[in-house]
């Protein structure tokens, strides 16, 4: 006999019939793919970094030990980075209408990339913490599109998300700039207004994509001044320029 749940989820699937989120073709769970959807993206699912999990083109695979040349010369600051997929034009597709036009239903399956891009990861992180949007840019959004993918990865490791403890000052966007560029604009962005709940723990920082890392690096600089022990990453898709 099926039980109360299971009836009410296969009635909502006879009336809301889950189809792929990004082409409405028919699949067997919400929030899934297609698997046409699900081709379309390069995850990174080969060689990579073992440090930030650049990916590395088939023929560089040299072992699970590797490291690209960032990570060699000791300049990538996190503990830690993973990614799901490379930042190209299928996920580009996805990426914009869900952080710019409401589309927050990707979120599922994004975090669920996630999830599955840390699975060879061995970390153990106290807090779950989406990188801050300005309160100015949260306004104008109407949600931060890292929270909705924080949420679910904080599950799966038992944790709560942070969503207090650090704050983020109203910039003008970066678009395309250089490394170097990005790095200056995002210099003294965040403020730790909670420094105790931050003293001692091990953060996992969510965000949606990672470009040149200097988000990420300018958030860990401010939670290792106010004491965090360890600061890794992991986002849904990053730029790779191939090695
Ligand atoms: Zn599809
Ligand atoms: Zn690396």
């Amino acid at each position: 006999m099926k039980s109360g749940r299971r009836y009410l989820q296969d009635l909502i699937d006879f009336i809301f019939p889950p189809s792929c989120p990004l082409c409405n073709a028919h699949v067997e769970t919400h929030g899934e793919l297609c698997v046409d959807c699900w081709a379309s993206f390069n995850w990174i699912d080969g060689a990579k970094c073992i440090h930030c999990g650049f990916p590395f083109a088939s023929s560089f695979d040299m072992g699970p030990n590797m490291m690209c040349p960032t990570c060699a010369s000791g300049k990538c600051e996190l503990d830690l980075i993973r990614s799901a997929c490379v930042y190209d034009d299928a996920s580009r597709a996805a990426m914009l209408p869900y952080k710019h036009a409401g589309h927050i239903q990707y979120a599922r399956f994004m975090s669920r990339a996630m999830i599955w891009a840390l699975r060879d990861v061995d970390i153990e992180p106290d807090i779950v913490m989406p990188v801050p949007l300005a309160r100015r840019r949260l306004f104008q959004r109407g949600y931060n599109q890292a929270t909705l993918l924080a949420r679910p990865i904080a599950h799966v490791f038992g944790v709560k998300m942070d969503l207090d403890s650090v704050s983020r000052e109203y910039r003008e966007n970066m678009g395309h700039k250089t490394s170097a560029q990005r790095a200056r604009n995002i210099r003294n962005v965040f403020t730790v207004c909670k420094p105790d709940k931050i003293q001692g723990k091990k953060i996992l920082l969510v965000d949606d994509v990672m470009t040149t890392g200097a988000t990420f690096n300018e958030l860990r600089r401010v939670l290792v001044d106010a004491g965090a022990v360890a600061v890794y990453g992991v986002t849904f898709c990053r730029v790779a320029h191939s090695v």
